[in-house]
C-alpha cells in the first residue's frame, strides 16, 4: 500500500471503517483516524456547495422580510 499517515508520515495504516461515501484508515503508530485521500471532494465542488448553502439563506430571508 502507498498510503501513508498524513500526520507522522508513517506507512504503517489499516483499513478502518467504510462507508457509504469513503473509507478510513487508522494510522498504527499515531493512531491517526484519517479518511482515503482519493475520495475527497475537489476544492471546486466543496465550493460549489457552499455556495449554494448561501444563497439559500439569502433567499429564505429576502421571503421573511
Ligand atoms: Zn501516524
Amino acid at each position: 500500500m502507498s498510503l501513508e499517515c498524513p500526520l507522522c508520515r508513517s506507512a504503517d495504516v489499516a483499513d478502518f471503517e467504510q462507508d457509504r461515501r469513503r473509507r478510513y484508515f487508522r494510522c498504527q503508530d499515531c493512531y491517526l483516524v484519517f479518511a482515503d485521500p482519493d475520495c475527497l471532494l475537489p476544492p471546486e465542488e466543496e465550493k460549489a456547495v457552499y455556495d449554494q448553502h448561501e444563497n439559500f439563506v439569502e433567499d429564505e430571508a429576502t421571503a421573511l422580510s
